[in-house]
């Protein structure tokens, strides 16, 4: 049997997680950074990261009920992210490759986000709609390469929601508490609708929210209105890139994908035109698994690394991975 190690370190989550050559999870263990105050502070976290990691392998191991020496691949997120990070957990993969003399992958965070929904969403070719903390991009496959329709000009959707949290004193990360806030919001206070061909723009939206908290509007509505919004925007370029691009399918990933008023638009978006909506329900967030996923399905395309290609890639894009799978 194959057994494939997948360890995830881009930002906030240490993820492990152990899959079988059928693409079965076996086991998913996260374990998250938490920053004292403010943001993460990338240094912490990848401190974090380098003290958890034992545990949370060997957890994970005893989950699935193997040891390091049945493994058959080895991967982990080289970018993009945090720099401590992806260092962090880059080593972390290569000791293990090394001491046990087992293959080891670089994996793309995006990718592996659009892979895990493939997998356990059963689409081949969706529309892909990546919101996550730094991410905010509408995609496709293409010729080779996740193409990007769309994509945000500033902050991303999560990083958005994370920083109207922080300046409204609710603890990291924010996204789901504004959820539950949204849903005891009703008025629509009208803010910064950006959308620029294809491509998105947070930011004013960010500082509009936070003018009118301060001017009095309760912080229920405020949430209420930012996510109307911000979501508006996200579905008007996700639909427009359906039509173009004649997608059957609508996949939803990413953590900011957790959230039910976006999963319940997307949902009537896609219907509307006729496609499927999905979603891999459990691992939308960042996760070890869905590294294992992706790498699985690169080393199934004959994708080999040595060492010296397994350095970081902070900056690494979507499109900039070929895709022979
Ligand atoms: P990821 O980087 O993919 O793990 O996603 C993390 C981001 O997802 C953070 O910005 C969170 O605030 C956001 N997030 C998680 N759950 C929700 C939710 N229910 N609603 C909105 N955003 C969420
Ligand atoms: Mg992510």
């Amino acid at each position: 049997m194959m057994y494939v190690l997948g360890l995830e370190g881009t930002a906030h989550t240490l993820g492990v997680g152990i899959i079988d050559g059928g693409f079965n999870c076996l086991s998913d263990v996260k374990k998250t950074y938490q920053p004292r105050q403010g943001g993460i502070n990338p240094r912490d976290a990848s401190q974090y990261m380098a003290e958890n990691m034992q545990s949370t392998v060997i957890e994970a191991l005893s989950e699935a009920g193997i040891g390091l020496e049945d493994l058959s691949l080895v991967s982990f997120s080289q970018g993009p992210g945090l720099g401590p990070c992806l260092r962090t957990v880059a080593t972390a993969a290569r000791t293990i490759s090394l001491a046990h003399e087992k293959p080891i992958l670089g994996v793309n965070h995006c990718v592996a986000h659009i892979e895990v929904g493939r997998v356990f969403g059963g689409v081949d070719k969706p529309l892909v709609v990546y919101v996550s903390g730094a991410n905010t991009q509408v995609i496709r496959l293409n010729e080779g390469r996740y193409r990007v329709f769309g994509e945000t000009l500033d902050i991303g959707l999560g990083n958005m929601l994370d920083k109207f949290g922080r300046y409204a004193g609710l603890p990291h990360p924010a996204g789901p508490k504004i959820e539950k806030l949204a849903r005891q919001g009703e008025k629509y206070i009208p803010l910064p609708y950006v959308v620029k061909g294809t491509d998105l723009s947070f930011s004013g939206l960010l500082t509009a929210a936070q003018q009118k908290h301060q001017r009095g509007e309760s912080l229920e509505h405020v949430c209420f209105s930012l996510q109307e919004t911000s979501f508006s925007m996200l579905c008007e370029v996700a639909e427009r890139a359906l039509a173009h691009l004649k997608a059957d399918s609508v996949l939803l990933t990413g953590g900011v994908g957790n959230n039910k008023r976006l999963q319940e638009m997307l949902i009537l978006m896609a219907s509307e035109h006729d496609a499927q909506f999905t979603h891999p329900k459990g691992f939308m967030g960042d996760n070890g698994t869905m590294i294992a996923i992706a790498a699985l399905k690169m080393h199934k395309a004959g994708v080999k690394m040595t060492l010296e290609d397994t350095q970081i890639e902070s900056k690494q894009r979507t499109d900039d991975i070929k895709i022979s799978w």
